[in-house]
């Protein structure tokens, strides 16, 4: 192991649900909040900066819960250098303050409209006044990276006189470089440090590390690197370069790092991009010939870490750029044996579809297979017709009739929506067969305008088995239900 860091063991503070939460459009209920924390302490950080009481009735009430909760990290809540902020604090029942106090002349001029000497005191009062309250304080100077350094340096070091435990380093609009960062934050280095970095120029993860190489101790993170504007260093990033490039042990459970980004993406609303390090879609996703076929190999030729260190799997897709390796190990998988000529045409089949510019499915690869190898697949059940029913004052309704194993079966079903009624019924229909669950549904317009091709992929599950299937349509729900009902008649075929 090499050795970096010259101390036990890194800290992390948490700040999704405080800085993460204060992405514009971002807003979670105090028992979503409470889920987050439960799996933030559970993956093990340090601390979890769970809201600003003074923000709202919400917040406090979101902080009281997460401080009842008794979870192993501790818990604090964001101040400002004001009596009322702690005060409020205090009745939420956190363990500790990340009190801002602003610190470039920038910020106490133009924000505060005060001078220098008006915010040293405000923080040192403030200091006092919560260290008598029984809280542990993070003195945090706002703006660091463009303060004067001398003047940072003061009111850190009679903060810690004033009863600060610890300090952090905010480096607010992301101006950091990692040169810079090593040498601005060993001389401040005289107690417990923290580095909160924000990556409006994409070096929030790079500046945190560069921090904590130079002394830093604790880092501030967010899952997803969610935060204001471009956000904060990623937990999930920062986690893995430590544990990855560096050989150091964090004591993260990593293996839930997956999980719990998925959690704060749908709680948040904020889809991740594709390409997104660790927990974007493609992150472990191949569909390149070459690349599949080293894979197939030895998975380290085309992959930094296994997924299933960060408690994903990885995902062979076929398309244009499939080579012969990646079809036969898909189909191998689908429950196929071609021959030799056989596996080279359905090869041939399945680029012709990338070439057109369209995913190719699992249930487009099978199509493909069956008519190559003159196998007979006669469909389980087939559509005779539907009927939405939706509109501001009607409860969405979905009827269908469908024709299962040559059987006519009519039913109905309500839903939060057109499409959610639908694939009810659709589901409920053939339940009879099987329980098949939908674990993936997404929608892509093919281009602008209401009367776009819309393609919909649905990933769908029966008895441990999952396959993806798409439908394309101007009508969504049409297209939904040609998704659902192709995935199903693969699910359902004898024999497979
Ligand atoms: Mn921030």
């Amino acid at each position: 192991m090499i050795v970096l860091f010259g101390y036990e063991r890194i800290r992390f503070l948490d700040t999704t649900l405080r800085d993460g939460e204060q992405t514009p459009g971002v807003s979670l209920t105090p028992t979503q909040k409470l889920k987050i924390a439960e799996e933030l302490s559970a993956i093990g950080v340090n601390v979890i900066e769970a809201g600003s009481a003074v923000a709202s009735e919400g917040e406090r009430e979101a902080l009281r819960l997460i401080s009842d909760a008794g979870f192993n990290a501790e818990i604090c809540t964001y101040v400002r250098a004001k009596h009322e902020d702690i005060d409020v604090a205090v009745k939420c029942g956190v363990d500790s303050v990340h009190l801002v106090v602003p610190v470039s002349d920038l910020h106490i001029t133009k924000k505060l409209g005060k001078t220098r000497e008006e915010v040293y005191v405000m923080a040192m009062e403030s200091i006092a006044y919560a260290k008598e309250r029984g809280l542990i304080v993070e003195l945090s100077g706002e703006d660091s990276s463009r303060a004067d350094q001398q003047y940072l340096a003061r009111i850190f070091k009679d903060g810690v006189e004033h009863g600060a435990d610890r300090l952090c380093f905010c480096d607010t609009v992301g101006l950091l470089t990692p040169e810079k960062t090593a040498e601005i934050i060993p001389p401040l280095c005289f107690a417990p440090l923290s580095i909160h970095c924000h990556n409006d120029l994409g070096l929030a993860v790079a500046n945190s590390i560069s921090a904590l190489k130079s002394g830093a101790t604790c880092v501030h993170t967010t899952i997803n690197g969610i935060g204001e504007r471009a956000g904060n260093a990623a937990f999930e990033e920062v986690v893995m370069v430590l544990e990855k490039l560096y050989s150091y042990n964090t004591g993260i459970d990593t293996t839930k790092i997956y999980g719990l980004s998925t959690l704060v993406s749908q709680l948040t609303k904020i889809s991740l991009a594709a390409n997104k390090p660790i927990v974007g879609t493609m992150a472990f996703t191949h569909e390149s010939g070459i690349h599949a076929h080293g894979l197939l190999r030895d998975t380290a030729t085309y992959e930094p870490m296994a997924p299933e260190i960060v408690g994903r799997k990885r995902r062979i897709v076929l398309g244009k750029h499939s080579g012969t390796a990646s079809v036969q190990s898909a189909l191998h998988e689908l429950g196929y044996d071609p021959n030799e000529k056989q596996l080279a045409e359905i090869l041939a089949r399945v680029k012709k579809v990338g070439d057109l510019g369209m995913k190719v499915t699992d249930a487009d690869v099978m199509a493909i297979a069956d008519s190559v190898m003159q196998l007979e697949c006669k469909p389980v059940l087939s559509l005779k017709q539907f009927t939405v029913v939706s509109g501001s004052n009607a409860i969405p309704t979905a009827s269908v009739t469908m024709e299962v194993n040559g059987q006519k079966i009519t039913g109905a079903a309500t839903g939060t929506g057109p499409v959610d009624a639908t694939l009810k019924v659709l589901q409920q229909s053939v339940a009879m067969l099987g329980d098949i669950q939908l674990e993936e549904y997404h929608v892509d317009a093919i281009n602008g305008g209401t009367d776009a091709m819309v393609d919909v992929t649905v990933k769908m599950r029966k008895d441990g088995r999952s396959l993806t299937s798409r439908g394309a349509r101007t009508d969504i729900i049409e297209a939904s239900v040609e998704a659902v009902i192709a995935g199903m008649n693969r699910l359902l075929r004898p024999g497979k």
